[in-house]
């Protein structure tokens, strides 16, 4: 069910069943030598093709451009190919093509954020697309990780987690993209890096000892395929829980009749 292949007939025919719609928000970031610079939009359009297994949805094309990558979060503006824009713009892209995907005749969308810096800046989207009037409800996912148990932070880290904001490029997104993409992924390229200081604030212009040389903030070395099916699972379910409890358990038969409006080519 991804939209960018689906004829108009077909998005309408979508909308008319009541189909959610989820929106990956993600970016065209350095992800280290290893993963390619649309990591943060295949992996959230990967995780919602597994979760439209369990729950019928469409797959709205990605935004593909996010907001400007922080040194201690995503190694900075200062590798080449990473491509950002700004809050604004990010804001008023994301309202747009929400009131777009309503205007379709969705009634429920998941706007579903993978890129760390995006988050914070969503909400705003999805507010200014419901003032301006659009005929939907919106299920906003900023944060895509669901909250692990210490035993299962264990077992997805054996050798210790290191927090969510140092996962870019380590072990959590080259698990998955082993899962999903296992032919995009450099294995021969692999490095583990670390920026040489760390503090809980943050500094501008970054310092250069926030920015690791290869882009990469921790330890993908230790991904594995294995990994990254348990990581797919638990995003995955994830999402699912959020829309099942949100817009209610699936329905092929789901009528909305009277809500939604014809396309015209
Ligand atoms: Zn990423």
């Amino acid at each position: 069910m991804l939209m960018e292949n689906m004829t108009w007939v077909e998005v309408k025919e979508a909308a008319e069943r009541g189909l959610p719609v989820v929106l990956a928000v993600g970016s065209t970031e350095q992800h280290g030598p290893h993963l390619p610079l649309a990591t943060d939009c295949l992996l959230p359009v990967g995780i919602a093709m597994e979760a439209a297994r369990r729950f019928p949805l469409v797959v709205a094309p990605p935004v593909r451009f996010g907001v400007k990558s922080r040194p201690l979060s995503g190694g900075g503006e200062s590798f080449p190919g990473t491509l950002s824009i700004s809050a604004a713009t990010l804001t008023v892209t994301v309202t747009d093509v929400l009131c777009a995907l309503a205007r379709s005749g969705f009634r429920n969308l998941c706007v579903y954020n993978w890129h760390y810096e995006n988050a914070g800046h969503l909400w705003e989207a999805c507010d200014i697309a419901m003032s301006r009037g659009a005929q939907a409800r919106i299920l906003l996912v900023e944060n895509p990780m669901p909250e692990f148990t210490k035993e299962q932070l264990d077992e997805l880290f054996p050798q210790g987690f290191p927090g969510w904001d140092v996962e870019h490029a380590s072990i959590m997104e080259t698990s998955l993209m082993y899962a999903l993409h296992p032919e995009l992924v450099r294995r021969d390229r692999i490095v583990d890096d670390q920026a040489q200081r760390h503090p809980t604030w943050d500094v501008v212009p970054a310092p250069p000892e926030f920015i690791p040389a290869s882009g990469v903030l921790w330890r993908p070395s230790q991904a594995t395929p294995e990994l990254g099916r348990k990581f797919l699972t638990a995003v995955s379910d994830r999402l699912v829980q959020a829309l099942t409890t949100e817009f209610g358990a699936p329905s092929q038969e789901a009528d909305i009749s009277g809500s939604s409006k014809a396309a015209n080519p």
